[in-house]
């Protein structure tokens, strides 16, 4: 209901977020561009959230994505957050190059935020110029929309427009804003801010908003059988449960976000920003992309032990509301803090059963399962292909499939391939045909996006576009596959991400 109590239009965006107020949200408007053109329009996230028809892939649309116009219901904000990056505290980051336009629902009355990323500066942009080049814009896109089709939560890419305008970053560039649609964008960093740098003030309000609107279910549940219990006990742990959940999916498929620093840690558990992101083609649980990162405190094998760290500095924040009692307070976040890697351990070991087509995972398959991935790093083998092999061969399809053109097992991963065999012995054919959901065959590999973001650097979107197609059916061999599944050669593979901000 908007303010009148009239009901809202189905085409009206919702502001519940900004209207805990401006120490939340600060109105900014976003800065105009020369000449927008499209470079990317996501009919599938428009259907799905009944985005209106005039709105899409429109003129008013372009204008309004691009910030040269508005929406009529739209209330454009900066957010403001803080953060640990790489470890040291900042009291104070915030939506830099990124407006919040306002919410939406869709027709199951679900609620996501609607934001642009690279729409000029904001009241956080630091000294920056609150814009975004269109490398990472076109990275983000194809990432965030490829995790998706995989099954990994994650916000995701509404539009990308290119805004005709420089950008200036090592070199000069041409300039991009994406369209980015996210269960919400509180952080733990936006915890973080009213927590530490604001003393408290305004966590309340926070807390029990975003527990409200992200684990609303959880919450009744909760206090059906304890009225008194919290909101910040409640959101404490089910973001536990969630963040458990999401870093056991990276971990399933390869996937190296990059920077884990609080701030880019959503609440609602989605995969957020895409910066020096990659997946990994050789298998190595030290592998590390990201320019930035050189003490690889964000590598591979890290990322499920840094996501703890992260808890642990939520739960922090969180303890003068979680109870008024210091101990139970304490002892309560602990318990939170503490069941994450079980949780993890949970989810991450159903999920590899599920690619080893094993029914269930046994406590003495460890020995096996370690062994695989030492087989992996210890030959060079590719991680993706690896599990697909693997696939294959449970299934008897190496034969009508593209895989033996593509992956060359060593002779020790067939040696441990005898060993998995006779293990599954007993296995049923579902849990083999379970295999080819959970192991796809193409992954948004690092070369192949770096050629999409080539061509658009040169205003040709045409790669972007045919990527992103084939990215949305993972699981299945297609036609023209021996390219797209391919790991790169010596010369295409690329070692180092850059944020690109
Ligand atoms: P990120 O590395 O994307 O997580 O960004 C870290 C912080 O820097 C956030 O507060 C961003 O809003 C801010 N930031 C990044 N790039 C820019 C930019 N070009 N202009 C202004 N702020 C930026
Ligand atoms: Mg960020």
């Amino acid at each position: 209901m908007s303010v009148d109590g009239t009901l809202n239009q189905p085409a009206d965006f919702e502001h519940s977020y900004s209207e805990l107020g401006q120490s939340y949200v600060v109105p900014t408007s976003a800065t105009p561009v020369s000449s927008p053109r499209w470079i990317a329009w996501n009919t599938a996230l428009a259907q799905e959230l009944q985005w209106p028809q005039p709105w899409s892939h429109s003129d008013e649309a372009l204008a309004a994505l691009a910030g040269n116009g508005q929406f009529e219901s739209s209330r454009p904000g900066a957010s403001v957050y803080a953060g640990h990056q790489f470890g040291s505290f900042n009291p104070q980051l915030g939506d830099g190059r990124a407006l919040l336009l306002g919410e939406w629902r869709n027709s199951q009355g679900g609620l996501c935020d609607i934001q642009l990323k690279g729409a000029g500066p904001t009241p956080y942009s630091r000294g920056g110029d609150g814009r975004s080049p269109v490398g990472p814009v076109v990275r983000e896109y194809l990432m965030s929309e490829a995790m998706h089709a995989l099954g990994v939560p994650t916000s995701r890419a509404l539009a990308a427009i290119a805004t005709g305008d420089p950008v200036y970053r090592q070199q000069r560039e041409p300039g991009a804003v994406l369209t980015r649609v996210a269960s919400s964008h509180l952080r733990i960093g936006t915890v973080q801010f009213f927590a530490m740098t604001r003393r408290g003030e305004g966590l309340d309000e926070l807390v029990t908003y975003a527990t409200e609107r992200h684990y609303k279910a959880a919450l009744d549940t909760a206090r059906a059988q304890d009225p008194k219990i919290t909101c910040a006990q409640v959101l404490l742990d089910e973001v536990s449960k969630a963040l458990a959940a999401l870093v056991a999916r990276w971990q399933g498929i390869g996937f190296i976000h990059g920077v884990l620093n609080t701030d880019n840690m959503l609440l609602c558990g989605q995969t957020v920003d895409y910066g020096p992101c990659a997946f990994m083609d050789r298998f190595s649980a030290g592998r590390v992309f990201s320019s930035i990162d050189s003490g690889g405190r964000y590598a591979f094998g890290n990322q499920p032990g840094i996501v703890h760290w992260n808890l642990s500095v939520l739960a922090q924040c969180l303890l003068p509301l979680i109870h008024t009692d210091e101990h139970t307070a304490l002892s309560l976040a602990q318990g939170s803090v503490d069941r994450f890697p079980e949780r993890f351990s949970a989810v991450y070991a159903a999920l590899l059963a599920a690619k080893f087509g094993l029914e269930a995972m046994r406590e003495d398959d460890k020995p096996l399962i370690e062994q695989f991935f030492q087989q992996l790093e210890q030959d060079d083998l590719d991680f993706t292909l690896a599990f697909r092999w693997l696939t294959e061969v449970a299934n008897e399809t190496t034969g009508a499939s593209p895989i033996t053109e593509l992956f060359n097992p060593s002779d020790g991963l067939r040696d441990w391939s005898d060993q998995w065999s006779q293990r599954r012995q007993a296995s049923s054919t579902e849990s083999a045909a379970r295999m080819q959901g959970v192991n796809p065959v193409v992954v948004p590999r690092n070369h192949l996006v770096a050629q999409a973001i080539d061509a658009a650097e040169n205003e040709d979107y045409g790669r972007l576009k045919v990527l992103n197609d084939r990215w949305r059916s993972p699981f299945t061999w297609l036609a023209g596959d021996l390219e797209f599944a391919a790991p790169p050669t010596a010369d295409e593979e690329i070692h180092r991400t850059f944020c690109g901000t």
